[in-house]
């Protein structure tokens, strides 16, 4: 699998983090590995069960942020609005299992050369996380605006926002401030969209929340 990723991947420094993730994902399928031989001797089985299934999570977690993004690129005209709309979709159930109210305002027929799968997964760890950071009662907004040659994607959230020391870290390899989060996410997104030509900017104040301003170009007509 390394070497797939390796050979797939024409970018150098994601190439070397692939290896140090697989060395990532081994810790926790190693912690697994032991308490599944514990569970054959103890009794109180339930708390690792809790870690267990934990652990699985993250490693799941790791390798699907990351795979996706290590995979060659193909680009093509995708319908951009239909795009952001899904991933609305997609995730609302997330929301409404958090407490958070999740909104939308998507200005239709924007066309744009992307690769969708990417675009997608970045875009849905953006809201992810938007909703992660949000409490109960709280509110993210998904809004799509266009100018006449760049489309702006929103994603608004009244959640706990960052210090700025928290807002340098992020976008690097493994800062996570979440039990078991990944700190990958966030750093794989970014990249993606700046290969697409994009750029991601954060504003954020800390308990009032945050605002990720992802701009993409228009397709020339
Ligand atoms: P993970 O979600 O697994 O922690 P990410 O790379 O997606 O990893 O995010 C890294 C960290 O950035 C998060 O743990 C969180 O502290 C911070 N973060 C990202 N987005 C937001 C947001 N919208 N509001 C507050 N903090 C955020
Ligand atoms: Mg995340």
């Amino acid at each position: 699998i390394i070497a797939e990723l390796v050979a797939a991947e024409k970018d150098h420094t994601m190439g070397e983090l692939a290896a140090s993730i697989a060395h990532e994902v081994r810790n926790p399928l190693t912690v697994v590995k032991g308490f599944i031989q514990l569970l054959a001797e103890d009794k109180s089985q339930a708390e690792y069960h809790k870690l267990i299934l934990s652990e699985l999570d993250r490693a799941e977690s790791i390798i699907y942020e990351y795979l996706n993004a290590s995979k060659p690129q193909e680009n093509s005209v995708i319908s951009l609005d239909n795009c952001v709309e899904q991933v609305v979709s997609l995730l609302a159930p997330y929301a409404e299992k958090n407490g958070v109210l999740l909104d939308s305002s998507i200005k239709p027929s924007i066309q744009i050369n992307s690769n969708e799968n990417k675009l997608k997964q970045a875009l849905i760890n953006f809201v992810k996380n938007a909703i992660e950071a949000t409490p109960d009662q709280g509110s993210v907004t998904v809004l799509l605006k266009a100018t006449k040659d760049k489309t702006i994607i929103e994603i608004k959230d009244t959640g706990s926002g960052m210090t700025k020391e928290q807002l340098k870290q992020l976008g690097t390899a493994y800062f996570t401030t979440k039990e078991s989060g990944t700190g990958i996410g966030t750093m794989v997104s970014i990249r993606m969209i700046e290969m697409m030509d994009g750029t991601v900017t954060y504003k954020s104040a800390i308990t009032k929340g945050t605002k990720v301003e992802v701009v993409l170009p228009r397709v020339k007509s």
